[in-house]
């Protein structure tokens, strides 16, 4: 690893800084060291590159306390302190600073500088710098039951696959894709345009015959019409884990979008959508359900079989238990999706069921058990 400098000293801000003066600081750098402002000049572009890095760390009060303790180990996967800081490895390239950007510079939708990574190469060079392919998101339905205890699935995808004919050039057989005319293979045009900040400025856009690539296809693939990708279908095996919520998801590394210049394939993510359940209803690891129980059981007292996501189990309802007691029924709700062998609880509502329809002996016998209380159920 090279020698980085000091982050603060980067910003050219007091150890003390606040948010503001730390902002402050970088919009100063960042609109002088711009490369729409400085086009072709590295310096400047590694200045760039350097106050954003420092922006992206001071800025953010966890990084910020983790670079003030460790300095730049911090962020080394590699090192003990990087380990210590949670944000070892952390990728500087995907930094996403639009907000700043749109804020700093007026530039009008769709402008991306895709983080650093983009200028890794030489400014106009990113393009073909190789990416990460894009995320893939599909959404599974899945039952109460498959939430709770887990499960595998099985779906079948579109799959965007490299072209086996053309080894994913988009060139015919034989041929190979040539240097495009319009930008001489830097992918950008270069316009002089005016700025209210900068006054006359290059600005650099995409070059439109070769989207980017630098390269134009004479003769296209047949099999892939040129695009260099063809659509198949796969299976894949989804392990959904015990104790899933609606809406988390599940990561598949590799299994999105093809990457782009050699890059690694991006991530399939599968959200799950939980069909709700007629009985139990489900909050975080707990799960509640009402339960039904006579009138007589209620005030004698006696065992009760309730339903819970394991099966039946029994209970024994105390004499004399009022209407919408709650009960917990300890481990019997929804295991912890993060923490192995922990589970949730239970709770059940025990309510007082009145019955509508009654026969006539069964009429009469409430009608005395009323009596012995004194009471005369046709009288307010
Ligand atoms: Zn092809
Ligand atoms: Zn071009």
């Amino acid at each position: 690893m090279a020698q980085k400098r000091d982050y603060y000293e980067v910003l050219g801000v007091d150890k003390n800084a606040d948010d503001a003066a730390i902002k402050k600081a970088y919009r100063a750098l960042a609109k002088k060291y711009h490369p729409d402002a400085n086009p072709g000049n590295k310096e400047a572009e590694e200045k760039f590159k350097e106050a954003g890095e420092a922006y992206a760390v001071l800025s953010d009060p966890k990084k910020r306390e983790a670079y003030d303790r460790y300095g730049h180990a911090a962020f080394d996967a590699n090192s003990a302190a990087g380990q210590a800081s949670g944000f070892g490895g952390f990728d500087f390239g995907g930094m996403d600073f639009s907000d700043i950007f749109s804020d700093l510079f007026g530039f009008g939708g769709g402008r991306s500088y895709g983080g650093f990574g983009g200028f890794g190469g030489g400014y106009g060079g990113g393009q073909r710098m190789p990416q990460k392919g894009a995320t893939v998101r599909i959404n599974m339905r899945i039952t109460f039951e498959e939430a709770i205890f887990g499960c595998e699935k099985e779906i079948e995808l579109a799959y965007k696959d490299e072209c086996p004919e053309c080894g994913g050039t988009g060139a015919k057989k034989g041929t190979s894709p040539v240097t495009c005319d319009r930008c001489k293979g830097r992918g950008k045009i270069t316009r002089t345009t005016t700025s209210p900040f900068f006054g006359q400025v290059q600005n650099v856009t995409t070059c439109p015959d070769c989207g980017g690539t630098g390269k134009v296809i004479k003769e296209k693939c047949p099999e892939c019409r040129g695009t260099g990708y063809i659509q198949t279908k796969k299976r894949f095996k989804i392990n959904i884990p015990a104790g899933i919520d609606n809406g988390q998801a599940v990561r598949l590394s590799g299994a999105g979008e093809p990457g782009v210049n050699g890059g690694p394939r991006g991530d399939l993510m599968v959200e799950v959508t939980v069909s709700p359940h007629p009985i139990f209803k489900r909050q975080g690891t707990s799960i509640f359900s009402t339960v039904p129980v006579s009138f007589a059981k209620m005030v004698l007292g006696g065992p009760i079989r309730i339903k819970t996501v394991d099966g039946m189990v029994e209970y024994e309802v105390k004499p004399g238990t009022p209407t919408d007691t709650k009960v917990r029924l300890k481990g019997k709700g929804v295991p912890s999706v993060n923490a192995r062998n922990v589970r949730g609880d239970h709770y059940v509502t025990l309510v007082v069921e009145v019955p509508t329809t009654l026969t006539r002996e069964q009429k009469k016998a409430l009608e005395k058990y009323a009596q012995s209380l004194g009471e005369d159920v046709n009288k307010a």
